[in-house]
């Protein structure tokens, strides 16, 4: 596990090693203090919400996260310190929501959500995966590309560049060589690229009169990243 302490915790309590394991997948791909609420982490995980508020009880001991009394607007959902309200009610003051405006009734119910401690923090931004790489699994893109050759990029550059995007923008293999490659270049030495790519599925292909070769939608995504990241390194 990354966290240490939900390894301890397992350890010591084998009844919460599956919520255990599932919070430590989870925690450890937070960087921010945004507030955790264990209900919702429960619904998450699909474990108990009792046993979700013990693990969370014994990781604030262990200095992984803070517990905070909090109240939740009911329009809005937002946060505020259950002790500003109390606050508020001693000194006969309306508490007014900061994301609505709108007044908390006096009798609301607190709720306990935690915060990663700083030091928490510390260890998962170390660990963070590059944004590029955060980005396409969020967007549930493939997280890893397999690498292609130096010519099937310049390829795939080229067709973008031509406007080769869909199959009635088709472009011939010669036309796609002299761009990707210059002038003299030879259509045929790029067949095996060419192939490679459509057994790839990042290029499409019309064969006959008239016929030609155009990007995939994967195609075209991968030939953009690769223009940005051409781009990016002639300016350094
Ligand atoms: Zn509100």
């Amino acid at each position: 596990m990354f966290f240490h302490e939900l390894e301890a915790i397992a350890r010591e309590h084998p009844d919460l090693i599956r919520i255990a394991e599932q919070l430590d997948q989870r925690l450890s791909g937070i960087c921010s203090p945004a507030p955790l609420r264990p209900n919702d982490l429960s619904c998450v995980i699909g474990a108990d919400e009792n046993q979700v508020v013990s693990v969370f009880e014994l990781l604030a001991q262990k200095g992984v996260v803070r517990a905070e009394d909090m109240v939740e607007c009911e329009r809005c959902q937002n946060l505020m310190s259950a002790d500003a309200l109390r606050k508020a009610i001693q000194d006969e003051d309306e508490f007014e929501c900061s994301g609505c405006d709108r007044v908390f009734p006096p009798r609301s119910r607190p709720i306990l959500v935690y915060r990663m401690t700083t030091q928490a923090l510390s260890r998962t931004r170390a660990n963070a995966k590059p944004l590029a790489q955060q980005l396409s699994e969020l967007l549930g893109l493939p997280d890893r590309e397999e690498p292609l050759s130096d010519r099937a990029r310049f390829v795939l550059v080229a067709m973008i560049e031509l406007g080769a995007v869909d199959s009635d923008a088709r472009h011939s293999t010669e036309a796609i060589a002299i761009k990707a490659l210059g002038r003299s270049a030879d259509a045929n030495a790029l067949k095996s690229v060419m192939a490679d790519l459509n057994t790839r599925k990042l290029i499409d292909s019309k064969t006959g009169r008239g016929g030609g070769c155009w990007l995939t939608d994967s195609g075209r995504q991968r030939a953009e990243k690769l223009r940005i990241a051409d781009r990016n390194s002639a300016t350094v």
